[in-house]
This record gives C-alpha cells, sequence and structure tokens, in this order.
C-alpha cells in the first residue's frame, strides 16, 4: 500500500530531475530566464515535498508550516516563469497558493487537524494551478496550439484538487486513510505536472518555430515583411476567395535620388531613410493589405480595393507624409523624396508577375514625370503585356494633394466671384 512518505519521496525524486533538466536546457539558452525560474520551482517543490516527508523526523513547523509552504512556492515559480517567457509583468497573485496556506494554517482548527490541513493545501493548489492555467493563457498574437492544451491540464490539475479538498470535507477519513490517501494525491498531482512539463516542451518549440518563421519573413533594417513575406501575403491577397473587394492595387515606392542621399550623407544616414519610410508607409497601409521592402531602396504595399481613387489616395497620402517628416543626418536636415507607381488588376486576371511589373511601368513613368509623384496604371494598362518603357501618354498622374487644395481654392474663389 502506498503511503504518504513513499508518494512524496517519488515526487520529491521525479521534481529533482524535471529541475536538473531544466538547468541543462537554461544552459544551452542562457537568453531564457524562464527555464532557469521553472529549475528553480522544481527544487523549490522537492525541497518543500521532503520536508513534509521528513515528518517524525523534524520539529513540526518545519514539515508543516514552512514544508508545505514551500511546496506551494514552488508553483509561484512556475507562474512567474511562464509570464517570464512571454515578457509579461510578474504579478503578486503568483505568491496566492503560499499566503493562503500560510493564513490557514495560522489558525488553530487548521493546524491541529490533519484532514483540514489536507483540504487547505489542496484548495491552495486548485488557486496555484487556475493561475497558472491563466499564465498560459493565448494573448496579443501567442496563439501555439500548446497553450491550450496546457491550459486544460492546469484547469485538470486545479480541478483535481478542488475535488480532492471537497471529497476529504465530506468524508473526514481517520488519520491512517487520509496519509494513504494522500501519498496518492501526490502522485496523481506529479503525473499531471509531468503531462504539463511534456505540453510545455512542445509550446517551447512552437513558440521558437513562430519566431524563426517571424524572422524569415522580416527585414531586418526595417522590421516591415521582406521579399518572401511579400510573396506569401499577396498569395493569401489574390487566393482570398473570402475578399470582399473584386480588385488588387500593388504601389512600388522607389525613393528619389537615393545614391545622391548615401553619397552626401553616408550609408547610415540612408539607412535612417528607410526605415523612416518604412515607419510612415506601413502606418497608412490597411490592415486588410500587406507592405514590405522588395529590396535597396524599393518597397511595395497590396492592397483589396474596390475603387482606383482608393489606391491614389493611400499613394499620396504616404508620398505626401514622407516628403514632410523632417529627417536629420547628424545637424544637417535630409531632403528625402518618393515616386510611387500604381497597378489595378480584378482578382480573376491578376498574377504577382504583371501585377507588379505593370507597377514598375508606372513607377517609371513617375521617374519620368519628374519624381515625387504618383503615376496610376488601371485595369486596362495594367492587363497589357508590355516589356518596353511605358509610352509618354499611358498612365495617370494623379495630382498631389496640394494641387488637390490649390484646385478646390480656386473653384470657391470663381463661385464667389
Ligand atoms: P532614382 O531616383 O532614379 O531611383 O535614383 P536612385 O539613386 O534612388 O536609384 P539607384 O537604383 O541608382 O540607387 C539605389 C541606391 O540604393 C544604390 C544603393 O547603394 C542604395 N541602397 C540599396 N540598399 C541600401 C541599404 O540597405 N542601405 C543604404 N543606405 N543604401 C542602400
Ligand atoms: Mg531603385
Ligand atoms: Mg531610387
Amino acid at each position: 500500500m502506498l503511503n504518504m512518505t513513499t508518494g512524496l519521496t517519488i515526487w520529491c525524486s521525479e521534481a529533482i530531475t524535471l529541475a536538473t533538466v531544466l538547468l541543462l536546457a537554461w544552459r544551452h539558452d542562457r537568453k531564457s530566464p524562464a527555464y532557469l525560474i521553472w529549475a528553480m520551482g522544481f527544487t523549490v517543490s522537492a525541497v518543500g515535498f521532503a520536508l513534509v516527508a521528513a515528518r517524525g523526523i523534524l520539529p513540526d513547523i518545519w514539515t508543516i508550516q514552512i514544508g508545505n509552504a514551500v511546496a506551494l512556492l514552488g508553483e509561484s515559480a512556475w507562474i512567474f516563469g511562464f509570464r517570464l517567457m512571454d515578457k509579461r509583468k510578474l504579478e503578486w497573485s503568483a505568491l496566492l497558493p503560499p499566503v493562503i496556506w500560510l493564513i490557514g494554517v495560522s489558525l488553530p482548527w487548521v493546524s491541529e487537524s490533519f484532514v483540514n490541513r489536507v483540504i487547505l493545501y489542496d484548495l491552495a493548489g486548485a488557486a496555484g494551478a487556475t493561475l497558472l492555467a491563466f499564465a498560459v493563457h493565448p494573448s496579443d498574437g501567442r496563439r501555439e496550439p500548446a497553450r491550450g492544451q496546457l491550459g486544460v491540464v492546469f484547469m485538470t490539475l486545479a480541478c483535481f484538487c478542488f475535488g480532492s479538498a471537497i471529497w476529504m470535507a465530506l468524508l473526514a477519513p481517520a488519520l491512517e486513510d487520509a496519509m494513504i490517501y494522500r501519498g496518492y494525491m501526490a502522485l496523481g498531482y506529479g503525473l499531471l505536472v509531468i503531462v504539463a512539463i511534456v505540453l510545455n516542451g512542445k509550446l517551447l518549440m512552437e513558440r521558437s518555430e513562430r519566431r524563426w518563421r517571424a524572422i524569415s519573413i522580416t527585414d531586418t533594417l526595417t522590421g516591415v515583411l521582406n521579399r518572401r513575406g511579400l510573396q506569401e501575403s499577396y498569395d493569401i491577397l489574390a487566393g482570398d476567395g473570402q475578399q470582399r473587394t473584386q480588385k488588387l492595387a500593388a504601389l512600388l515606392f522607389d525613393l528619389d535620388h537615393f545614391k545622391k542621399i548615401n553619397d552626401r550623407h553616408g550609408h547610415q544616414a540612408g539607412d535612417t531613410v528607410l526605415v523612416e519610410f518604412a515607419r510612415v508607409a506601413r502606418q497608412f497601409v490597411p490592415r486588410s493589405g500587406a507592405f514590405g521592402r522588395m529590396g535597396g531602396e524599393e518597397f511595395v504595399a497590396f492592397v483589396p480595393i474596390d475603387d482606383q481613387s482608393q489606391a491614389e489616395a493611400l499613394a499620396e497620402t504616404i508620398r505626401a507624409d514622407f516628403c514632410r517628416v523632417p529627417l536629420l543626418a547628424g545637424r544637417s536636415l535630409v531632403p528625402a523624396t518618393v515616386s510611387i507607381g500604381v497597378a489595378i488588376m480584378t482578382l480573376d486576371t491578376v498574377s504577382w508577375d504583371r501585377l507588379v511589373s505593370s507597377a514598375d511601368r508606372a513607377l517609371y513613368a513617375a521617374k519620368y514625370a519628374g519624381r515625387n509623384c504618383t503615376i496610376v496604371f488601371n485595369e486596362m494598362e495594367s492587363a497589357k503585356e508590355a516589356d518596353d518603357a511605358p509610352a509618354a501618354d499611358e498612365g495617370e498622374l494623379v495630382p498631389t494633394l496640394d494641387d488637390q487644395i490649390h484646385a478646390l481654392r480656386r473653384m470657391g474663389t470663381i463661385a464667389r466671384m
């Protein structure tokens, strides 16, 4: 028959093994302090259970009050570990399990009865397991499938502890039976924690996979999508049958005289201009679209639209905003502008090659028109297969915002005459 000391000793050795594995993981990846905190949690838990198992050898204050509080402190460390893993703020509520225990056990009717102490410990354990389930809860885009599974295991653990407390309260067994039951309880708790550890390993794998994927589609300098990311986003935008709109616009941006900026102000100032352009542009591109760096000083935005004017307005907003942003290289101001080529195709005819090469031709026309402007190719012009440079009359020059305001003012003046 399994007694309490055997159950606790088994769990104690399990906890030491898990702490060693986590310490090794931390040595391998010192940038992840969560491993160290989890290892400390298991060590603390093992020490706590060892103290509880030393009943009769050590004074009661060590085996009851302190031992159980230390064991529950292990749960607090696991909660801290999960919050640290997600770089979230550490909260004092994580210390609730040992605090519940210490407050409860200070009451004489609890401390003097083994059954009441077991009920109190189980309630504190249930609170800890519930906090663990909340700590792994998916949030802020962290949606690895293992988070949900871990949450279920921690909630099962909470129910297990809570159910055990109720069962003990209802049955109120004799001391000997309660000690045997306690042994099984420690073993069951340990098994559930091992399942949680396995799932935690799965979560860490999914997490690092997600990180590597994000790195593989992100431009290191500007933090926007790189070409691979753009291609993936384009595939979704062009192939998504759920799309409410019927057209896709490509806005191709090329910074003007960028070589001169590098030559005059240095490569680092050039990099700052690229970062600033990406910052300005990405804030205007709608969530339904995608924005990224094609390479060098060329960027692109893909946006689902209903009407050509939406693409024109977006391009002009970005162009006008960018040329107004003061860019500094040391003490001198760096004048930077952008030319934009826009191509539009219907979703049933669109292809990456044709859309991007049409936008490229429109961009060429924008450079030809004097730079710092937007040229739009409508669906008909974008659909043309053309290898040559665009003809002078191809594309439509989008009036700048200043031109539009000026025209409106003139109309107002004429109307008043
Ligand atoms: P245009 O107005 O016709 O576009 O002229 P441009 O000078 O911008 O065009 P060009 O293609 O001749 O020059 C692009 C320059 O961009 C050349 C290259 O050194 C610079 N460049 C490419 N990638 C980077 C980068 O990551 N950082 C910096 N600072 N410069 C870059
Ligand atoms: Mg270029
Ligand atoms: Mg350029």
